[in-house]
């Protein structure tokens, strides 16, 4: 167990506990969620070490692992991510003016980011903590990923383009693994780190049923500010911010269920949609967000 004396992105002592959230996919437990009053990080108290993360994360219905295709939210999620994908491909391409250069994707599950862009003509590294997940990502796309010790070992200055779907938020060590990422980037590379927002709309709705606490495997919880605040730290600069329309949609999904015990179709779309439109002009807003770092 992690008990946090300090904030785990600025040091300070100066932190409150803020909810209490029900670990609800996998073991029912809960957690208390504390907010750092110095640099604005939220974070998992009392979250499990790294030894002992992994009965939490053993689950059929964690999809991005197992890759089972069963019920509602599961087939929209794959229709979604089919389509997020390719559209991932153009985003880092239109962003870095980069086509088929070098690229580490951290957190790689099973492998399908890894392929979309290696069809594209990529040259791709991918690490995964999650032994199955490497396995599926050879078998399915035939490509080799590894575990995350092997990072210090990457050559530093060598990627053009480093990705984390959805994955800082998941890592033990945030210290070292910025300044990995800031060793292992090319001078002009990007990085690109997605990460859900608290301070969105649906999370505000369903405050301790929102899906995208996802407690004790979100050790931290990213706001605008905190995202700015770890920047700064490693020495980044935020080059730009994109919105995640469809993490709405299926995070409400979630809550609902976790809510009402209900798949709630037509209320999550609404409180879904409600997300998106206070986020048309305020990106800062959107449910899930892409951060492109770039070294200053
Ligand atoms: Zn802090």
């Amino acid at each position: 167990m992690i008990h946090y004396h300090h904030c785990p992105l600025c040091n300070s002592e100066t932190f409150e506990p803020q909810l209490e959230i029900k670990d609800f996919s996998i073991s029912g437990e809960s957690f208390a969620v504390c907010a750092c009053l110095h640099c604005g990080l939220w974070f998992t108290q009392d979250a499990p070490s790294e030894a002992e993360s992994s009965r939490y994360y053993q689950a059929e219905q964690y999809i991005s692992h197992s890759d089972t295709d069963k019920g509602l939210v599961n087939r929209l999620y794959h229709l979604v991510r089919r389509r997020t994908l390719k559209s991932k491909q153009k985003l880092i391409e239109a962003s870095s003016g980069i086509k088929g250069g070098s690229l580490l994707d951290i957190g790689s599950g099973t492998g399908s980011f890894l392929h979309t862009m290696q069809s594209a003509g990529w040259t791709v590294t991918g690490i995964e903590p999650d032994d199955i997940a490497r396995k599926n990502a050879l078998s399915l796309h035939q490509i080799e990923t590894f575990p995350p010790d092997r990072i210090a070992s990457l050559a530093g200055n060598s990627f053009d383009i480093i990705t984390m779907w959805h994955v800082l938020e998941h890592v033990h060590g945030l210290e070292s693994q910025l300044n990995e990422l800031r060793r292992l980037l090319k001078d002009g590379g990007k990085i690109f780190i997605a990460v859900p927002n608290h301070t969105s709309y649906d999370a505000t709705h369903y405050a301790a049923f929102w899906a995208a606490w996802d407690v004790p495997r979100h050790l931290y919880h990213f706001s605008p500010a905190a995202m700015e605040f770890l920047s700064e730290k490693y020495h980044f600069k935020i080059n730009a911010r994109r919105p995640m329309w469809f993490d709405s949609f299926y995070v409400s999904l979630l809550s609902e269920k976790y809510k009402t015990g209900k798949s709630r179709f037509i209320s999550a779309m609404w409180i879904g949609l409600r997300s998106n439109l206070k986020a048309l002009t305020k990106v800062r807003k959107c449910s899930s967000i892409i951060y492109i770092l770039e070294k200053k």
